[in-house]
């Protein structure tokens, strides 16, 4: 993936200014808020030198009555800020998930073929988060924390210039540490997205393969993978940490430093107790921001370097090119000729050399020949899952890569082996390429792909839960569900991949009828494994390294007594 670094002026257009009122109403909401919280240091003056030393108490109800108010001006504001800005950081997050997660979906089944689901997961659901601090309180406590540091300058500076220089250096020696330490972070974080994105990855793919790994007695090898990734993980929160605390730390240091230095210069310019005491609070006014943006700017930081990654993945090229695939097919007939296709994975190893053959509209083309062969190659191809190197495939005559993924895949059906099925209802899995389908719809396809057969056996019916919260099914009746499922679907072109797993006879033939109504009138490309679904086909392609080796029907090829013969003579199954 190409490296992508997200710059200030792009969050600002596409994050910040399209908030600009919210975050106008925050700022407002924050000067308020730090005004109020000014009074107190304030007050320190004329209560320690007018009340406590000049005895004028008369004054006393009048100041109790202006702290308290600002106090309470201070909590009202404070809790008005996070209601507003948390909340739209919030909504951005679920903005931006879902978006990055409809990007995800419109990447290239190849991009899917080279990342780990658990990985995208991560990527989806953690790498936007950061943007909570740029929107949230994050800024305006960045821009408040600005604020209040310069006007309590101001104040300091009317008390005496020459001890306000004294805090200002320190102060300017923590800003240049802290600058540095960012420039280190960002990187640093960076690469925490990407660590976390692995190992998440790692322990979904764990968690999925769990039979294999319990099977092979590879639970060590699973343990230490983790423990590694881990490992990894927390020296990258080392890092961050070190530079973090030293940021910390070195700022405490400076201010005690200054600290040290006021004691002394207030008795060299014998300050009274209130200037002293208001003074000090005005510093610690001014550098409490200060060390608090530190942290504001680890946050920030964050941000970005998880915008950065979102960036990464939003800048891949999606498979629906609109500019590129212009034609609107409408509904088609489904005759599909490939014209001297080649296809690679890699650059420079074709897996296949030369495929021609056509398709009729309504026939079932099956393939056949030994594992690795190219046949699921050749199927991806009809799905558009993948495109030609050279050569064409084209649909009712049209280009197939010209066509509009939309309007072609909405004619296309998938019936892969392991088919999907989602936890829910048997109802819902059967229903969810066609949502709006209505009930005579669904149960006419339920009965053709006999489903019926045994959810009428469950009390739920159709509605019976499957999946880790519900009922387990056989690997028959998983296949009969994806099938009802391509029946309701009413494909034009469908793409079937015939389970290899042995089945009862009885599930074998309730599979065999279930179908034949499935490919009845549609143009199927079978990866064929059950001998009666290839003796039904209209033509048997014998692939072969890449390329077709012979070609007819079943028949025919048994009496050339070529390849075919010898796979069907040979092998039990082909
Ligand atoms: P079949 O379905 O006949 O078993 P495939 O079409 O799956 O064969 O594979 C044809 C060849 O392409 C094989 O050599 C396989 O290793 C290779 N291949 C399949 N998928 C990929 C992929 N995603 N990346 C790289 N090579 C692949």
């Amino acid at each position: 993936m190409a490296k992508s670094k997200v710059t200030i002026g792009q969050v600002f257009k596409t994050i910040i200014w399209p908030r600009k009122k919210l975050l106008f109403i925050g700022l407002i909401l924050i000067f308020i808020s730090r005004a109020a919280g000014l009074v107190p240091p304030w007050a320190t003056k004329p209560f320690l030198d007018d009340i406590l030393v000049k005895k004028e108490l008369d004054k006393l109800p009048m100041l109790l009555t202006f702290l308290a108010a600002a106090i309470l001006v201070q909590a009202v504001t404070s809790f008005l800020l996070t209601k507003l800005l948390s909340v739209e950081a919030q909504h951005l997050i679920s903005v931006l998930r879902s978006r990055v997660q409809k990007h995800l979906l419109r990447l290239p089944i190849r991009f899917f073929d080279n990342q780990k689901s658990g990985a995208l997961v991560s990527r989806v659901m953690n790498d936007v988060e950061g943007v909570r601090n740029l929107v949230g309180t994050g800024l305006v406590q960045l821009i408040g924390g600005i604020l209040t540091a310069v006007i309590s300058i101001g104040f300091l500076i009317n008390i005496n210039p020459l001890m306000t220089l004294f805090v200002l250096l320190p102060m300017s020696i923590f800003g240049v540490i802290t600058m540095k330490a960012f420039s280190v972070i960002r990187p640093v974080f960076r690469e925490r997205g990407k660590i976390t994105a692995e190992v998440t990855g790692r322990l979904t793919e764990t968690l999925n393969g769990v039979r294999v790994i319990k099977g092979f007695n590879a639970e060590p090898q699973e343990i230490k993978v983790f423990e590694e990734g881990v490992e990894k993980l927390f020296q990258n929160v080392k890092k961050s940490l070190t530079s973090t605390s030293l940021v910390t730390s070195s700022g405490t240091f400076l201010v005690g430093l200054a600290s040290v230095g006021i004691m002394g210069l207030s008795g060299h310019f014998n300050l009274s107790a209130g200037d002293f005491l208001q003074f000090t609070m005005f510093m610690v006014f001014m550098i409490a921001p200060i060390v608090q943006m530190s942290n504001i700017g680890s946050q920030l930081t964050e941000a970005f370097a998880g915008l950065d990654r979102t960036e990464e993945l939003m800048n891949m090229p999606v498979e629906d090119d609109s500019t590129v695939r212009t034609i609107n097919i409408g509904t088609i007939n489904g005759e599909l000729v490939y014209n001297n296709v080649s296809f690679a994975y890699e650059e420079g190893k074709n897996v296949l050399n030369d495929v021609s053959f056509t398709a009729h509209a309504g026939t079932v083309t099956a393939l056949v020949g030994t594992s690795g062969s190219g046949k699921t190659t050749i199927a991806g191809l009809a799905a558009s899952f993948l495109n030609p190197a050279s050569g064409t495939i084209t649909v009712d005559g049209v280009d197939m890569t010209k066509i509009s993924l939309n309007s072609y895949r909405s004619q296309l059906g998938v019936v892969l082996q392991d088919d999907f099925l989602f936890e829910g209802t048997i109802r819902e899995n059967i229903l969810f390429p066609r949502p709006s389908s209505t009930n005579e719809e669904l149960l006419r396809a339920v009965k053709a792909a006999y489903v019926d057969e045994f959810t009428d056996r469950f009390e739920n019916g159709l509605d019976t839960v499957i999946g880790e919260r519900g009922v387990k099914l056989s690997g028959g009746q998983r296949q009969r569900i994806a099938i009802a499922r391509a029946i309701l679907a009413n494909p034009r072109v469908l793409i079937l991949d015939e389970a290899t797993s042995n089945l009862d006879t009885e599930s074998e033939s309730f599979i065999q009828e279930s179908l034949k109504s499935l490919m009845h009138g549609r143009t199927t490309f079978v990866i064929a494994h059950r001998l009666s679904t290839i003796r039904q086909a209209d033509q048997i392609l014998v692939v072969e390294s890449g390329q077709i080796v012979e070609r007819g029907r079943h028949q025919d090829l048994i009496e050339k007594k070529g390849r075919y013969f010898e796979l069907y003579t040979y092998q039990a199954r082909i």
